[in-house]
């Protein structure tokens, strides 16, 4: 992995005062969506994939990366829906349920027997070539409610986490930057990838029209086939960034998610 890879790391550190974070640009040779869901191969998606790319492309990102739930279309399929979209970059990925959680793959031609087993999936992976983040780490982790359910308060330090959670050392790369997430799953994930030293990425995790192009991964370099993708990917040439309310794509750190918004949470 690259240096580049941590480039967009979030610092440790205290959050500054409201107002006083200075955003960053992130990187914009490509802006792709790296994590969102389409009807009908998503059932619990009302977002048309059609209408997902006329949106990505009006909203100025350059490429998305669809990730169904356990589902990626056959590839004629994925022909002919890349060949209405020229001069927009497409890549079907798949969002795995595993044993350690939802994970991102790139790279899968299709759901392989034995991949709910996130080794297995990693296995397949590297066979294939292919690329794996885990999806939203610390979602709901920090929520009472969750805390009531499960009968323990989640209490782990990013430290702590980062040394013990199996999962960390199974992927090629964190989500820190998740749509669906609240900032402070966001930064704890991020502080994780820091401390690791392995790049993160960022999507919507849009199941509708609402929520594209909040967060999306900047690659260095401008993507347009699914090679590249994994190659850049490999490279650890991107990072997570998001939007802000002036319409600026900036890197994801401690802080800056409220700033760009606006929004105290
Ligand atoms: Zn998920
Ligand atoms: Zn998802």
């Amino acid at each position: 992995m690259g240096v580049t890879g941590t480039r967009g790391a979030p610092q440790r550190g205290d959050r500054p005062e409201e107002g006083s974070l200075e955003l960053h640009d992130g990187l914009q040779g490509s802006i792709i969506e790296m994590h969102v869901h389409t009807n009908p191969a998503s059932s619990d998606s009302m977002l048309d994939p059609h209408e997902l790319i006329t949106l990505a492309q009006d909203m100025g990102l350059t490429g998305v990366n669809m990730t169904e739930h356990d589902k990626v279309l056959e590839s004629h399929q994925q022909k002919a829906f890349r060949e209405q979209y020229p001069d927009f970059f497409i890549n079907f990925g798949m969002e795995v349920s595993t044993d350690m959680g939802h994970m991102i793959a790139v790279g899968l031609p299709t759901y392989l027997q034995g991949i709910r087993k996130a080794a297995k999936l990693r296995e397949e992976l590297d066979r294939l070539g292919g690329y794996l983040i885990v999806a939203h780490p610390f979602r709901r982790l920090f929520d009472p409610v969750t805390a009531m359910r499960t009968g323990e308060k989640f209490e782990l330090t990013p430290e702590q986490a980062a040394e013990t959670m199996p999962v960390f050392k199974l992927v090629h790369a964190i989500e820190i930057g998740n749509g669906a997430n609240t900032p402070q799953e966001n930064y704890f994930a991020a502080e994780v990838a820091q401390i690791l030293g392995i790049p993160g990425t960022g999507g919507s995790d849009a199941h509708s029209t609402s929520g594209i192009a909040t967060f999306a991964t900047g690659f260095e370099k401008h993507v347009t086939t699914p090679e590249e993708f994994l190659e850049e990917l490999h490279g650890g040439r991107f990072e997570a960034i998001h939007r802000t309310r002036e319409k600026r794509w900036v890197r994801l750190e401690q802080g800056s998610i409220e700033e760009a918004t606006g929004s105290p949470d």
